[in-house]
C-alpha cells in the first residue's frame, strides 16, 4: 500500500473530522509514523467505567476526553484510527495514513488499524446494549473505505486477538468480529431504524396552551392537565400512570426528562417544562427496572484496556433514576445528576446496611429492587 494523500480520507455528512470534534492541536496523528504495507484491522471497545453518551449531542466531547485520556498519558495523540459511536457518526482519530497507538504492541499498532466502538459496557458479567445497528454498520462503512485504499478487510480481528495483550477488549463488539458483521460486504445492520410510532406520534404533536397551573408534589397536584401532560410523557416513551395526578412516578419522569433536556431541574412542571414535552426532540425513555448496569464509585480503574486514562464513576440516566428515587425516600443525594459519585455511594452504603443487603457500595439488582420495595423506615 501506498502511502496516499489526505483527500483519500473517508467523507460524509456521519463523519467528523478532527477540526469537527474539536482535536486538541497537540496531539500529533503521526507520532507512531505512517503505517506501511496492507493492515488488517483491529476492534476496540470502551467500557462503562467511562460511560458512552446517551445523546450524540454529547459524542464529541467524550471523543475530547479520550483524546486528553491519551495524551496526558504519556500518547502522541488520541491513539485510535476512528472511532464510531452508538448514532452512526464516524470519528477520525489518527486516520487512515498513520499507525495507531491502541494495539497494544508494536507488531499490533504496525500491523492493524484501530477502530474503536464507543459502546459502553459493563466491566462485570452484564452488558448494557451499548452497541447499535448504526454502530455496527458505521464499523463497516470505515472498513469498506480502508479495502479500497489497501488495507485487508477480512483480517478483522479483537484487540485482544493480538499476540502479546490480555485484555477483554472489544467486550460486546466480540460477537460481531466473530459473526462476520463488519465484513464489508456484510448485510447483518443493513436494517436501518424507523423511529417507533410512539416516537413519531410524540414528535408530530402541537403543544396545547399551558393551563397555567404548576406540577407540584408533594402533595400531588390534581388536574384535568396532569393527566394531558401524563398523556404526552407516555406517547414520548415514558411509563408513569395517566390518572390527573402528578405523583411520585410522574414526578421522577418530570426530573429526568428535565436534565436530559437541560431545564432547570426542580420536579415541577411549569411552562417550559410542559413546552419541551411537545416541542423537544424524543430521544431514548428512561425505565425504572433494573438498567442491567451495576453502579460504582471506583478510586482505582478496573478495567486493563482503559484504567490508565478513564475515570471510574458510572454516569449514566439510569443512574438519575435511582438518585431521584433516593431523594424520594428521604436521603440526602446531592445533585440529581447521573453520575454515581461519592454521595450516591455514601447513600447506597448507608442504604444497604439499614436494609441488611450487602454492603459494597455497589448499586446492582437488589440494592435497586430495595429502593422501591423496602419500606421507607
Ligand atoms: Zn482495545
Ligand atoms: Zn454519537
Amino acid at each position: 500500500m501506498t502511502l496516499s494523500t489526505q483527500s483519500d480520507e473517508i467523507t460524509g455528512e456521519d463523519v467528523v473530522t478532527r477540526q469537527g470534534w474539536g482535536a486538541d492541536p497537540d496531539g500529533d496523528p503521526s507520532g507512531n509514523g505512517p503505517i506501511e504495507g496492507s493492515p488488517g484491522i483491529a476492534i476496540h471497545y470502551t467500557g462503562s467505567i467511562w460511560p458512552v453518551p446517551i445523546l450524540h449531542r454529547n459524542c464529541d466531547e467524550y471523543v475530547r476526553g479520550i483524546q486528553e485520556g491519551h495524551l496526558s498519558g504519556d500518547y502522541d495523540d488520541i491513539a485510535y484510527n476512528y472511532l464510531v459511536c452508538r448514532h452512526g457518526y464516524i470519528y477520525i482519530g489518527r486516520g487512515y495514513q498513520y499507525e495507531s497507538a491502541a494495539n497494544g504492541t508494536d507488531f499490533g499498532n504496525a500491523t492493524y488499524y484501530a477502530i474503536c466502538g464507543l459502546t459502553g459496557v459493563l466491566d462485570g458479567p452484564v452488558l448494557i446494549p451499548g452497541t447499535t445497528p448504526p454502530l455496527v454498520s458505521a464499523v463497516r462503512r470505515v472498513i469498506a473505505h480502508l479495502e479500497t485504499l489497501g488495507a485487508i478487510a477480512s483480517d478483522i480481528v479483537g484487540h485482544g486477538d493480538i499476540p502479546g495483550n490480555d485484555t477483554l477488549c472489544p467486550g460486546n463488539l466480540r460477537p460481531y468480529v466473530e459473526d462476520g458483521s463488519f465484513q464489508p460486504e456484510s448485510t447483518t445492520a443493513e436494517t436501518v431504524l424507523t423511529p417507533d410510532a410512539h416516537i413519531r406520534a410524540a414528535q408530530a404533536a402541537e403543544p396545547p396552551d399551558w393551563p397555567g397551573v404548576e406540577f407540584t408534589n408533594p402533595p400531588p397536584t390534581e388536574h384535568a392537565s396532569v393527566q394531558v401532560w401524563q398523556e404526552q410523557m407516555v406517547t414520548r416513551g415514558w411509563r408513569l400512570d395517566v390518572d390527573g395526578v402528578y405523583g411520585n412516578r410522574s414526578q421522577i419522569a418530570c426530573r429526568l426528562f428535565q436534565a436530559e433536556k437541560a431545564l432547570d431541574v426542580d420536579g415541577i412542571v411549569g411552562e417550559q417544562t410542559w413546552n419541551a414535552a411537545w416541542t423537544e426532540p424524543v430521544t431514548e425513555p428512561v425505565d425504572w427496572t433494573w438498567p442491567g448496569l451495576y453502579f460504582r464509585y471506583e478510586t482505582a480503574g478496573l478495567h486493563p484496556d482503559i484504567s490508565r486514562s478513564y475515570p471510574s464513576v458510572t454516569t449514566h440516566t439510569s443512574v438519575s433514576v435511582w438518585q431521584s428515587q433516593m431523594a424520594y425516600r428521604g436521603w440526602d443525594v446531592g445533585s440529581v445528576d447521573g453520575v454515581y459519585g461519592t454521595q450516591s455511594q455514601a447513600v447506597c452504603l448507608a442504604f444497604q446496611e439499614e436494609k441488611g443487603l450487602t454492603a459494597d457500595g455497589i448499586v446492582g439488582p437488589e440494592t435497586w429492587a430495595a429502593s422501591w420495595d423496602a419500606p421507607v423506615d
